[in-house]
């Protein structure tokens, strides 16, 4: 790591915000590619009967036929009568399990990191590019890419001068979409947009900007703060007023460490030789070994991922004496968790995993964090 020069530290701000595109659903995409031609509804089953509940996320085929997140699944299925659709439950265990491997790729490349949902991700990366916009495109591209081939998924990615401008941007073209507002774009970029596309601006606060001649950014940053204050309030109208002129200095946070790290792997035949099996989880624990290092951490828990061959998932997990990094412990332990799995069930394998969790801080990282993050 280059040491923080009084140059990098002044540098203009870089700020990226990544979205994973209709993220269940790519999800579902990515596990089972016969599905991507088709509308694809995700759905959260209230469990009363085949059809109660509501749509959790939809794939861009299914949007086309006036799907979306929200609405009754009964409302999906009438709207997909007439096509072939197909209608998945929601699996939160592998969904979180993919956001978990692709947050600890996207963590890589940046200064300072901030995860802000399941889905996405604030990175400053104002250091590594030493404030050119040009040089955060490249990087950009270059996760994308990354993305793309480790897990499958695309997303969207947005690019600018602080957290608003870069959210705006990166809902601006979806999906695979990548959109860089320079500092001396904000302005052009976002006057010609609805101000719903600000946050904090709902739907009844729409309205009411509506009444006031309010329909784009560009007329709320036009608009005089005083009556806005008047209107909305101190703090509310002052926030409306700074933010149309796509000004927001709220830093990039790390929010705490993930709660687990995990790395799974599909073996080259399904299997239930145990040799087979050790051999591809003793690299998953050199990887999370890597890790674990790199992020200054040492885990208390340790558990195994199994995918059957009959695609049914099971895990196990165990709690260690004394927290580790080290890649022969966490090997020991992996090795005796599957040792265990495989006497007790007649399952064959196809993919394994390694999760870790519980996690301790190594002594000497957290001030250095600190510093970086400051
Ligand atoms: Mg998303």
């Amino acid at each position: 790591m280059k040491p923080l020069s009084g140059k990098q530290l002044s540098t203009q701000r870089v700020v990226m915000l990544v979205d994973l595109d209709y993220f269940f659903a790519q999800c579902e995409e990515a596990r089972n590619p016969s599905l991507k031609n088709k509308p694809l509804v995700v759905c959260v089953y209230s469990g009363r009967s085949g059809e109660s509940g509501v749509v959790s996320t939809a794939n861009y085929e299914a949007r086309r036929h006036g799907v979306k997140s929200g609405i009754p699944i009964s409302l999906a299925k009438k709207r997909l009568a007439n096509v072939d659709a197909v209608f998945l439950p929601v699996d939160h265990e592998y969904y979180n399990r993919v956001s978990e491997e692709v947050m600890s790729i996207l963590r890589r490349h940046a200064d300072v990191f901030e995860q802000a949902g399941v889905d996405e991700a604030y990175l400053d990366v104002s250091g590594r590019v030493e404030g050119d916009f040009d040089r955060a495109v490249e990087l950009a591209r270059m996760m994308k890419e990354e993305v793309r081939r480790s897990k499958g998924l695309t997303c969207s990615i947005g690019i600018g001068p602080n957290k608003l401008v870069a959210k705006i941007a990166a809902d601006f073209q979806k999906p695979d979409g990548l959109t860089v507002v320079k500092p001396e774009e904000v302005q052009g970029f976002l006057s010609p947009l609805p101000v719903n596309r600000l946050i904090g601006v709902g739907v009844k606060t729409q309205s009411l900007m509506e009444s006031l001649g309010i329909k784009t950014i560009g007329d709320l940053a036009r608009y005089d703060v005083k009556k806005l204050v008047e209107v909305f309030g101190e703090k509310l109208g002052v926030y409306f007023h700074n933010a149309s002129l796509g000004i927001d200095n709220q830093p990039v946070k790390e929010r705490g460490e993930a709660s687990s790290i995990s790395r799974i792997s599909t073996l080259k035949k399904d299997s239930r030789d145990p040799e087979a099996v050790l051999d591809k989880t003793g690299e998953l624990c050199e990887e999370i070994h890597s890790e674990l290092s790199r992020r200054g951490l040492k885990a208390r828990q340790v558990g195994i991922i199994v995918v059957a061959s009959d695609m049914s998932v099971h895990s196990r997990s165990k709690t260690l004496e004394h927290a580790t990094s080290d890649p022969e412990a966490l090997k020991k332990n992996v090795r005796e968790l599957f040792e265990k799995f495989l006497r007790e069930t007649g399952l064959e394998a196809r993919r394994v995993g390694v999760r870790v969790s519980g996690f301790v801080k190594e002594e000497g990282q957290k001030q250095l964090r600190a510093f970086i993050a400051g």
